[in-house]
Formats: structure tokens, C-alpha cells, sequence
């Protein structure tokens, strides 16, 4: 236990923003002995990582929809499963129906997903294991990464490049598996896939994970990393499988939150941060939008790199290079939401029944080859959405019946290509109509689900922007591509969770490892902030001498 670090201060840390990361950072922060507030905008905690109730009786994950990343030492540490948190295991995991009448299901039973795919492909059906194999070995070597803070070897600081050399070392020791680790890192899911697997259906489906949230194809270079990334996490110990939150992914948050109340932190939603208090050029606590001020040693935000430094401490506070810096941060977006209830669960051509069925517990994806995946991307690069969009589709009542009312259900729609900068129009305009479209792909795969359809929400990037503050509506807060990964998240020079502006931390998804319901970044934070406190120091003169920023 850490004794608070001034007395001057009623807080010793402000959070900004009560999303999962933010809750991460004030429950391990209180826990350490820091007097700690927490001030979140809107009426609820868990900012995308929330459960809402749009119409009485339906509970839907209105953002982030399916859990694996969340890192288990987090779940231990602050005993979530004592606040209420639980995941459910879905077997299978995915359903992808063909036009044609086929389909494939995949789930953790290796027999089971055998038999699936040696319909398609013998040769896929041996391979599937060996390429299961191979990112698991390579996720045990680098997944401690993402609980560390990244070294920066342009800082020429000595600890910084042990580090590195450190990181080089565990590198050596994929032997074989190094080759195939640098193409993840570096390069393209389609080649990679392709040189694994010869059935479409199997690839499409596999790369479905390698777009989720960015603005690409799956030939584009990089997104075998956002592959790799949604592979890194497990649920009650099982790798690679994701698995929904029973009530809804707000548990985790309020699972979150409960902890962090436990040790000691104060909650306060409806409590929007106008600016970040300063005085003498170093962050001293928040002013909310109703002018009240609240002094605190330090402030720690989870809102995005673009909200907080330009948002909320302002440029002229900022040295320009900063400012450029920011400014310079990809926050293209191309994914929507669509929340539905229905009267009841989708019959499949592929594998009919409205009962639920194996068919309903995973994502259904409607994605059926990669050519379906490149053409609709070819709509997006054009500022088209989608004219055959592709659905990664949930329906978490099928297994969880604490969602809908009984025989009823909930659907959620995660869609791409939207791409943020239309072509024509707004997407205040188009988004009723995209939606519309998205139910007719739907519909014929599953004739029928329009008509179930008793009520429906439609995200689009600029809702996501307004609703939960991403930039963009950048479901990431920043596109997780290797410019913007590890050393270089946010920006070249500030990825050590501190910010240019001293006692100013950054400890959301904007940071390293990035996006996804994890807890990382929150619990990296909590470590870097901890660390200063302890040393009595902000460490603030580092990105000043910093030799990278541009
Ligand atoms: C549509 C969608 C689908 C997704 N699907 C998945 C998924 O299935 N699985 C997965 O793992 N990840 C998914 N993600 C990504 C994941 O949800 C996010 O990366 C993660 O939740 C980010 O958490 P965070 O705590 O870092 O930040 P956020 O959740 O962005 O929280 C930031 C918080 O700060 C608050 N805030 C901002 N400005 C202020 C201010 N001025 N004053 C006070 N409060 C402020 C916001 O209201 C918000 O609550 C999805 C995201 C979206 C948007």
C-alpha cells in the first residue's frame, strides 16, 4: 500500500472517463492507497464497453458486443468474478452460411471443427490445427508484451535499449516461427491466409478478424496483425475463443467499477470534463462543464490522445510539434452498429430453425468469400458504404437469458464497410437506409428476420463519435496499424502513458496495446502512474528532449 502522495490535493488522481481502461487504472490507483475520482460523461460507466436497455426488457451490448482480450491477471487481481463478472463460452463460435445452402461452423472442439471443414477442403481440415498451433506459440512469446510499457529506441536511453534488445532476444526464440511472426506483425492477412488454406469459405471467414474496426482489405498490409490481435485472448483459460459477458458486456464495466468502488474510488457520471486544470504548465486537476473545480496531484485520461490533448488541454498548451503530432493520427473509421430486438431468432437457409441451435450461439458472419470482402471495401475506399456490407452478427440471448424477454431476442449487427468520410451526403441522411440494406443481405441468407425486427438502433461513425466520444467514430481510438502500435501509440514519443503536459496521463485504448476490451491499457497506466508517485517525479521532461516527435 502506497501512502497518498499530497495533502494539498483532496485527490491525488482524476480519471477522466469511466470506460473499462479508465475503471482499470482507478481501481488498481485506490488500491495502492491514492485517493481517486472518477468523472465520466455520461449517465453510465464503461464507455464502449457497456450494456443499455433501448427499449424495456431488451439489454444490448450497444458497442463492443464479445469478450477474450481482457487480460485474466486484471479478472484475479480485482476478484471480478466476485462483483458479478462471468463470461459464457460459445460453441461453436462462428457460423458463416453460404448463398449456396452451405455452411461452416468453427468453435474450440478441434473433432468437431475437423468434420466441418474437411466438407470444404481435406487439406484445410489437417491444416487448421497446425496454423491453430503456430499462432498459439507465437501469442505466448509476444502476448507479455502487452502488459508492459513499450521501450522507445529513439529515446537512446540506456534502459530503453536493453529493453529492446531484451524484446530482440524473446524474438530469437520463435526460432522457425520468427519468419512467419515478422509477416504477422508486417504484413497482409490475405497472402498469409492463402498460404495456409485453399477453401474461400475457411479464409473469409478467418479474415473477418483481420478488418474488424479498420479501413482495409484484407490485403492490405497490416491486418495480419489485427488477425494476430484478436487471436491473443482467451476465455476461463481457453486461447482464441471469445465469449459474450453474461447481462451484456456493462457487467465487466460495472464489475470494474464495483472493485474500484471497494477500494476506495469515487464514481461521478454525468460529470462531463470540460478542460484539464492547469497551473504552472503541469495538469492539476479537471474543470467540469457546469464550472465546478476539482484539484487533483494528478489526471489520468481514457478518452482519445485527440480528445484529451487537443480537446481538453488545448494547443496553445501545446508545442506545436505535439499539436502536429495529434493532428497527424489516423482516426478513419469504416465500422457501424445496428441493435435489434426481434420476436424471434433467424431461420438460416443453411441451417434452418428458430429454436436456438448451434447456428445462433457464435457470430454468424456474412462474408463468404474473399472476394466479398475486397469488393466491399473497393465501395468503401470510394466513400461508398457497402452495397453488400459485411455482418458480423450476435445473438447473445440465444445463450444468455437474462437479455430479452422470454422467446424474444436481441440482435447486434458489427458492420463494415461505413466508411466515416462519405462520398456524398452525412450519415445522418444514409444511415436508416444503409441499415435497411444490411437486413435485405440478411434477409437472404434468413428469410424471414426482417419481419421479426420489433425495434432497431443504428450507430454510425459519427454516433459513435457523438455517442461515446471516438474520434472518427474510430472504435479503436486510433487505427491499430503499425504506425500506430506499441513505441508509436499514440504518437512517436509519448507511449509511455505520460503525456507531454507533466502529471497528465493518457490510460485508454489510445494507448499501447490499443483496442479491444482488454484492461491493458488501464492496468499499464496504473503501473506508469504508480511508478511516478513512488519516485515523487512525473518524469515530464522526457518528451521535451524527445528525439522522434516530427
Ligand atoms: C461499435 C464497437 C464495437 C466494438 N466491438 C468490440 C468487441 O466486440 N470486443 C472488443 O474487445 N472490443 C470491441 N470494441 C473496442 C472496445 O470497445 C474499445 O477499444 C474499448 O472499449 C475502449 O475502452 P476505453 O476504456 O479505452 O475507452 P472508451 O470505452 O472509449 O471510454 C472512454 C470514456 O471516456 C468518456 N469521456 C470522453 N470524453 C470525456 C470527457 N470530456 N469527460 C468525461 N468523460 C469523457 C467517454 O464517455 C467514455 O466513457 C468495439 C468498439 C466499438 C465502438
Amino acid at each position: 500500500m502506497m501512502g497518498s502522495d499530497s495533502s494539498s490535493s483532496p485527490y491525488d488522481l482524476a480519471v477522466v472517463g469511466a470506460g473499462h481502461n479508465g475503471l482499470v487504472t482507478a481501481a488498481y490507483a485506490a488500491r495502492s492507497g491514492l485517493r481517486v475520482v472518477v468523472l465520466e460523461a455520461r449517465e453510465r460507466v464503461g464507455g464502449a464497453c457497456v450494456t443499455e436497455e433501448p427499449w424495456p426488457g431488451f439489454r444490448v451490448s450497444t458497442a463492443a458486443y464479445v469478450v477474450s482480450l481482457f487480460r485474466p491477471e486484471i479478472v484475479r487481481d480485482l476478484a471480478l468474478t466476485r462483483h458479478g463478472y462471468a463470461v459464457l463460452r460459445r460453441d461453436p463460435s462462428s457460423f458463416t452460411p453460404l448463398p449456396d445452402g452451405r455452411s461452416l461452423l468453427l468453435g474450440p472442439d478441434a473433432a468437431r471443427n475437423h468434420e466441418e471443414v474437411a466438407r470444404f477442403s481435406m487439406q484445410d481440415a489437417v491444416r487448421l490445427p497446425q496454423y491453430e498451433a503456430m499462432l498459439d506459440r507465437i501469442s505466448r512469446v509476444l502476448e507479455p508484451v502487452l502488459l508492459e510499457t513499450p521501450p522507445d529506441p529513439f529515446s537512446r536511453r540506456p534502459t530503453d535499449l536493453l529493453r529492446v534488445a531484451r524484446l530482440g532476444l524473446r524474438f530469437l526464440r520463435l526460432g522457425s516461427d520468427g519468419p512467419r511472426a515478422v509477416e504477422i506483425l508486417t504484413g497482409a492477412a490475405r497472402p498469409f491466409l492463402e498460404r495456409w488454406f485453399e477453401s474461400d469459405v475457411l479464409k473469409a471467414t478467418l479474415a473477418t478478424d483481420a478488418i474488424i474496426g479498420a479501413v482495409a482489405s484484407p490485403s492490405t498490409p497490416g491486418t495480419a496483425y489485427v488477425l494476430f490481435h484478436h487471436v491473443m485472448g482467451q476465455v476461463n483459460g481457453v486461447r482464441g475463443v471469445w465469449g459474450y459477458v453474461r447481462g451484456g458486456m456493462g457487467n465487466l464495466s460495472e464489475a470494474l467499477a464495483a472493485a474500484a468502488r471497494a477500494a476506495g474510488a469515487e464514481i461521478r457520471t454525468a460529470a462531463r470534463v470540460e478542460r484539464v486544470l492547469l497551473r504552472g504548465g503541469a495538469a492539476r486537476g479537471v474543470v467540469l462543464g457546469d464550472g465546478t473545480e476539482i484539484a487533483a496531484r494528478r489526471v489520468a485520461s481514457c478518452a482519445d490522445a485527440r480528445v484529451t490533448l487537443l480537446g481538453l488541454v488545448g494547443e496553445a498548451h501545446l508545442a506545436p510539434e505535439v499539436v502536429q503530432a495529434v493532428k497527424g493520427i489516423d482516426y478513419s473509421s469504416a465500422s457501424l452498429k445496428i441493435n435489434l430486438a426481434l420476436s424471434e431468432l433467424p431461420s438460416f437457409i443453411a441451417r434452418p430453425g428458430h429454436s436456438p441451435g448451434p447456428q445462433h450461439r457464435g457470430t454468424v458472419h456474412i462474408s463468404p468469400s474473399l472476394e466479398y470482402l475486397e469488393s466491399a471495401f473497393d465501395d468503401a475506399r470510394r466513400g461508398i458504404p457497402s452495397s453488400e456490407p459485411i455482418l458480423e452478427i450476435t445473438l447473445p440471448s440465444a445463450v444468455d437469458d437474462t437479455l430479452a424477454p422470454a422467446g424474444q431476442h436481441v440482435m447486434q449487427m458489427f458492420v463494415q464497410y461505413a466508411p466515416s468520410r462519405l462520398a456524398d451526403g452525412t450519415w445522418d441522411d444514409q444511415k436508416e437506409a444503409f441499415a435497411d440494406r444490411c437486413l435485405e443481405v440478411l434477409e437472404s441468407y434468413a428469410p424471414g428476420v426482417r419481419r421479426s425486427v420489433i425495434a432497431r438502433e443504428v450507430l454510425s461513425p459519427l454516433d459513435l463519435e457523438r455517442r461515446f466520444g471516438l474520434t472518427g467514430g474510430n472504435i479503436f481510438q486510433g487505427a491499430m496499424t503499425l504506425s500506430q502500435l506499441f513505441f508509436l501509440r499514440p504518437f512517436a514519443g509519448a507511449a509511455r502513458y505520460r503525456t507531454p503536459v507533466p502529471d497528465l496521463y493518457l490510460c485508454g485504448a489510445a494507448t499501447h496495446p490499443g483496442g479491444g476490451v482488454m484492461g491493458a491499457c488501464g492496468y499499464n497506466a496504473a503501473r506508469e502512474i504508480l511508478r511516478d508517485v513512488r519516485r515523487g517525479t512525473s518524469d515530464d521532461s522526457w518528451l521535451l528532449r524527445h528525439s522522434a516527435l516530427p
